[in-house]
């Protein structure tokens, strides 16, 4: 099997992120907000404007640190651990380059030299970040990816229209349930389904 370049997502990916942003989001602002709502520019979140959610988020994410005290499942460091030692890894995360510590640390902690590099996207920016906002399509192009996984259908509609051979949906998520069948993007609902797909791909590349 040919070694292939892999471009895996951070959040809700390697770990179980939106559930306990959420949960503290509405402890912290007194909202209802459900992970249906994850991802959705349309809403605002309870904070007046999509902008004004930003900013809270920004501020939850670095007032709790909420992204440090998640822990990867055992299921998940052996699997990314078995790609590491067949594959090129890179970390293609949609979060803000001002979290990169804390990415790190969780690559250091219980992925430690498994991946190539690490790509901060700013996916949810404020307007008023400096911070460049650049496409998974166009960073897992310039890697040469041929496959991403990630939880999230529209950056893997962003990744095949830049040439990526495969996208691997993960997980089932309120925010990644379609009924269109699109050609390119399989959904694997675990970390089994993954390493099998990976595996086919690579026979036929
Ligand atoms: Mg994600």
């Amino acid at each position: 099997m040919r070694k292939l370049i892999i471009a895996i997502d951070c959040d809700d990916v390697l770990i179980d992120s939106s559930a306990r942003i959420v949960e503290r989001y509405n402890a912290k602002y007194g909202t209802s907000i459900d992970a249906s709502h994850m991802y959705r520019e349309d809403l605002d979140w309870g904070a007046g404007s999509h902008e004004a959610a930003i900013e809270r988020m920004n501020t939850l994410l670095e007032e709790d640190r909420i992204l440090d005290s998640l822990i990867p499942s055992e299921e998940t460091i052996s699997a990314v651990r078995a790609l590491a030692s067949q594959h090129e890894l890179h970390l293609v995360t949609g979060r803000q380059t001002y979290l990169e510590p804390s990415t790190r640390a969780l690559l250091d902690t219980y992925f430690s030299g498994c991946f190539t590099s690490i790509e901060h996207t700013n996916y949810i920016a404020s307007a008023a970040s400096l911070e460049p906002r650049r496409s998974k399509g166009e960073v897992c192009a310039q890697l040469r990816a041929d496959i991403l996984i990630d939880d999230h259908v529209s950056h893997g509609k962003s990744v095949l229209s830049h040439g990526v051979r495969e996208v691997l949906l993960f997980g089932d998520y309120a925010w990644n349930k379609t009924d269109d069948d699109i050609p390119g993007i399989t959904r694997c609902h675990n970390w089994q389904e993954v390493l099998q797909n990976v595996e086919t791909i690579g026979s036929e590349i």
